[in-house]
C-alpha cells in the first residue's frame, strides 16, 4: 500500500526556526510518523535562516504576485525532512523573528505574510500540476489556519480534489485577529466572511476560520482540549469549539529522544543514565557556575526554561521565590520575552546572591544543561496546552513541578502519599494556579529532597516514562487515516 500523504504546515520547525514548542512538534513528528506509513511534506516560509539551509533547491511553482510582490514554491530537503518552502522576499527575507521585528513588535503585515502561507497550502492541497496531491493537510496554529478557507473557497471551482484537513491548536492565546478590510486584499471571498467562516466580531480571525471548517481540530492534550471549551480558557472561542466538540480531540506533544538524550547530549558536562544518576552533580557543579550559585545551598536546584510572559507564571514564582530560599534551594532561570518581568528577575537576583541566576535570552544548549543538572524543573504556568519542558525533565531526571493544568496536568503524577506508596510519583502538581499552592508545593519538594532514597525513585521513575513520540505519532496515523478514508 502506498503512503498516505500528509502536507504540514507550520510557520516554525526545528532546527530550521524556533521560537517555541510548535517548532519542536512540526520538526519530530515527519519522522516519527514515517515508519508507520505516513510521508510529511512540510510546508513553511522562507526566513532568511531557512532559506540558507536548504538542500536540493527546486521551484515547483510561481506566483506573479503573492501579496505584494513574486513569490516561489521551492522543494528541498533539510534536517532529513521534505520541504516546501515558500520563498516571497518580500514577506519574509528580513531581520528580526518570524512573527516581530528586532523590537519586539509585531510585522505590520502579518496578515499578508501568513495568509500567503495558508494560500501556498490550499494550491498544493488542491494538486499542482504535475505533482502528487496529499491527502491531508494538517494545518498548526493560526499561521496556517486559513488553509481550509482558501481550500473551501478560493479553490471551491478549481479544485481536482479536496483533501481532508485538519487544524491544531497549540496556543489558542494566539488567534490571528485583523481588520475586515483586509478581506478583499488577502482573497478572501464575500461568502467567506460569515459566521460560518473567517468573521469573527466584525473581524477576520484566523484561526477562528479553520477552527470552523477544518474536518477535525486537536489541540496538544486531552485536558487543553476540555479547558478550551470553558470561558476561562477558551478565549472568546469556546462557543465553537463546544459547537464543534464532536471533531475536537486531544493528542499528546511527545519528546525527540535522539535530541534529548542525556546519555548521548553532547550539551552536558556529564552524559548519565537512570543507574549514573550520581553524574549529574558535574552539570549541577556546571549550571551552578554558569548561574553564579553558591555551591553550598543544602535545598533543592530549580530551573525555569521559559518564555517571559504572564502565561508562564513567572510572577507567581517571584512572590514564591522567598520561600524556595528558605528551604535552602536556589533557582536557575533561562528566559527571554517582556522586558518588565526581566527587571523583576534581576532584582531577585541582586536580593538573593548566590541564590538566584538568571541568564536572558535564547538558548538551546544551556537548556539542555539546565535539564541535565537542576534537581527540579519549574513550570507554574497559568494555562499550557501541553509544555514541553516538563517532558524534557522527566527525561532528565529533573524532576518536573508543574501548576495542574492543560498538558501539565495530564504528563506529571504528583507526589502524593499515595503515589508516593504505589511507586508511581513522577513530580509534583499545585492547585490552583496561586502563590500559596506553589509554595506549599516548594515546600514538599524541599522536604522530600532531603529523602534522598525517595527523591532517586522519582527521578528514576520519570525517566523511565515513555515521553517519545511513539503513542503520539500513531494517534496522528489513526486521525489521519480515518479523515483520509472518508
Ligand atoms: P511554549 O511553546 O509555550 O513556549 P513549550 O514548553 O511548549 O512552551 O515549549 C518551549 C520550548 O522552547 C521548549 O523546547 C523549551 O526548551 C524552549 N525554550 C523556551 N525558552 C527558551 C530559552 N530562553 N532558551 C532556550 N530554549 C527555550
Amino acid at each position: 500500500m502506498s503512503d498516505l500523504r500528509v502536507l504540514s504546515v507550520a510557520s516554525e520547525v526545528f532546527p530550521l526556526i524556533k521560537t517555541g514548542g510548535l517548532a519542536d512538534v512540526a520538526g519530530a513528528l515527519p519522522g516519527a510518523l514515517a515508519p508507520l506509513g505516513i510521508a510529511v511534506t512540510t510546508l513553511l516560509p522562507g526566513y532568511p535562516q531557512v532559506m540558507d539551509q536548504l538542500f536540493r533547491p527546486k521551484a515547483v511553482q510561481r506566483w506573479p504576485d503573492l501579496f505584494g510582490g513574486p513569490a516561489a514554491l521551492v522543494s528541498a530537503e533539510a534536517a532529513g525532512l521534505a520541504l516546501l518552502v515558500l520563498d516571497a522576499p518580500h514577506l519574509y527575507r528580513r531581520s528580526g523573528g518570524p512573527y516581530q521585528d528586532s523590537h519586539g513588535a509585531d510585522w505590520t503585515d502579518n496578515a499578508q505574510r501568513f495568509a500567503a502561507l495558508a494560500l501556498a497550502a490550499a494550491e498544493v492541497g488542491g494538486g499542482l500540476p504535475g505533482g502528487d496531491a496529499p491527502d491531508v493537510v494538517h494545518a498548526h496554529d493560526w499561521q496556517a489556519a486559513l488553509a481550509p478557507i482558501y481550500l473551501r473557497f478560493a479553490r471551491a471551482e478549481q479544485a481536482r480534489r479536496r483533501p481532508a484537513t485538519i487544524v491544531t491548536i497549540h496556543n489558542i492565546a494566539f488567534q490571528g485577529q485583523f481588520p475586515a478590510s483586509l478581506r478583499a486584499p488577502l482573497r478572501l471571498p464575500p461568502e467567506a466572511f460569515t459566521i460560518d467562516g473567517v468573521e469573527y466580531y466584525g473581524r477576520i480571525g484566523f484561526l477562528k476560520g479553520g477552527l470552523a471548517l477544518a474536518d477535525h481540530i486537536t489541540t496538544v492534550s486531552p485536558t487543553y482540549a476540555i479547558e478550551i471549551q470553558g470561558s476561562e480558557m477558551g478565549m472568546g472561542l469556546e462557543g465553537l469549539l463546544r459547537h464543534r466538540s464532536h471533531v475536537l480531540s486531544g493528542i499528546l506533544n511527545g519528546v525527540d529522544i535522539g535530541v534529548w538524550n542525556p546519555a548521548t547530549d553532547k550539551h552536558l558536562v556529564a552524559q548519565y543514565d537512570a543507574p549514573r544518576l550520581d553524574d549529574r552533580q558535574r552539570n549541577k557543579a556546571a549550571l551552578r557556575q554558569r548561574f553564579g550559585l553558591a555551591d553550598d545551598a543544602p535545598g533543592p536546584l530549580a530551573s525555569v526554561v521559559s518564555r517571559l510572559s504572564s502565561q508562564k507564571g513567572m510572577d507567581l514564582l517571584l512572590a514564591a521565590l522567598p520561600r524556595l530560599i528558605a528551604e535552602g534551594g536556589q533557582l536557575a532561570l533561562l528566559g527571554a520575552g517582556d522586558a518588565a518581568l526581566q527587571t523583576e528577575i534581576a532584582a531577585a537576583k541582586t536580593r538573593h546572591p548566590g541564590r538566584v541566576g538568571a541568564v536572558f535570552g535564547y538558548d538551546e544548549g544551556l537548556s539542555h544543561l539546565m535539564q541535565g543538572g537542576a534537581d527540579t524543573i519549574l513550570v507554574p504556568s497559568r494555562f499550557e496546552p501541553c509544555g514541553l519542558t516538563q517532558l524534557y525533565g522527566l527525561r532528565y531526571g529533573a524532576v518536573p513541578l508543574v501548576a495542574r493544568v492543560g498538558g501539565l496536568a495530564d504528563t506529571i503524577i504528583d507526589a502524593n502519599d499515595a503515589a508516593l506508596a504505589a511507586g508511581v510519583a513522577t513530580g509534583f502538581q499545585f492547585a490552583p494556579v496561586a502563590v500559596h499552592a506553589l509554595e506549599a508545593a516548594l515546600a514538599r519538594a524541599a522536604h522530600l529532597y532531603r529523602d534522598r532514597a525517595t527523591w532517586r525513585r522519582i527521578q528514576e521513575r520519570g525517566m523511565a516514562m515513555d515521553v517519545s513520540w511513539r503513542r503520539p505519532a500513531a494517534q496522528y496515523a489513526d486521525l489521519y487515516k480515518t479523515l483520509a478514508d472518508r
